[in-house]
């Protein structure tokens, strides 16, 4: 069984990364997103287990005592992570696996896995993710002002991450978040061992 890939997402909040990997899953299978642990309280509509793991600062705490994470970091006041076992499991499962993580926690999957592509997604201006984060209509007025407030520190990082995608049109977005994934797929390494026994059939009758 081949070892999947782990990718790291991030942009500020607002930019369409959620939306976008969402998308992705949709197009490419043998893919999946990891579910974080987070102490935010959750969204409207947002399910415990498949959005995030809800979870009390109380018990995030005794997790990261429990050395439980793979990395975790605050955000916006709140703390996220991600489970190290689970993403373990399925990497070795042959799946390649999502991280939708902040710049912070990109840091520390890069020291502890270096092997894992990081893409960062940018939104087309300050105004068109002033306008995101208010027509998703989720947060409030002063969760939405803390957010931007925070957005170009969040994008200083952009130069940290392998790739860098333009979230303007959506649908050219999801074609270039995808071409990234496909590509990774193709690559020699991957293919000799996806491929690996058609290389040798095709080889054991050139002799
Ligand atoms: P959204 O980005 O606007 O959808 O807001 P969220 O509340 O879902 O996420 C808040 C921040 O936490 C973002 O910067 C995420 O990238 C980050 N985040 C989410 N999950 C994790 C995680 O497991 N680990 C880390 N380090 N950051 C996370
Ligand atoms: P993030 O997960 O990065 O915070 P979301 O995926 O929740 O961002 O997207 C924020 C909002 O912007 C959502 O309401 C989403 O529908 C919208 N959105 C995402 N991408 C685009 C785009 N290319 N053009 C216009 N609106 C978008
Ligand atoms: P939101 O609260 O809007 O869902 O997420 C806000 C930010 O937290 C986003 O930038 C998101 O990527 C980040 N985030 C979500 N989960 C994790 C996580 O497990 N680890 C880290 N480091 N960041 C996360």
């Amino acid at each position: 069984m081949s070892q999947g890939q782990l990718y790291i997402v991030a942009a500020p909040s607002g930019a369409g990364k959620t939306s976008l990997v969402a998308a992705l899953l949709r197009h490419l299978h043998q893919l999946e997103v990891s579910v974080s642990h987070t102490t935010r309280a959750p969204r409207p509509g947002e399910v415990d287990g498949v959005n995030y793991h809800f979870t009390t600062p109380a018990a995030f705490q005794q997790l990261i005592a429990e050395d439980v994470f793979f990395e975790w970091a605050e955000v916006f006041g709140n703390f996220y992570g991600t489970s190290q076992q689970s993403v373990e499991a399925r990497l070795a499962a042959g799946v390649d696996v999502i991280l939708e993580i902040d710049w912070q926690g990109a840091q520390q999957v890069r020291q502890k896995m270096p092997q894992a592509l990081s893409i960062f997604i940018l939104p087309p201006s300050l105004e068109a993710l002033q306008q995101r984060l208010t027509q998703r209509g989720q947060d409030s007025a002063e969760v939405i002002a803390g957010r931007m407030a925070q957005a170009q520190s969040e994008m200083s990082h952009w130069a940290e991450f392998d790739y860098l995608v333009i979230n303007d049109d959506f649908d050219q977005a999801l074609a270039d978040l995808s071409a990234i994934f496909q590509a990774q797929r193709l690559t020699r390494e991957r293919q000799a061992r996806v491929q690996q026994a058609r290389l040798t059939n095709l080889l054991a009758s050139a002799s």
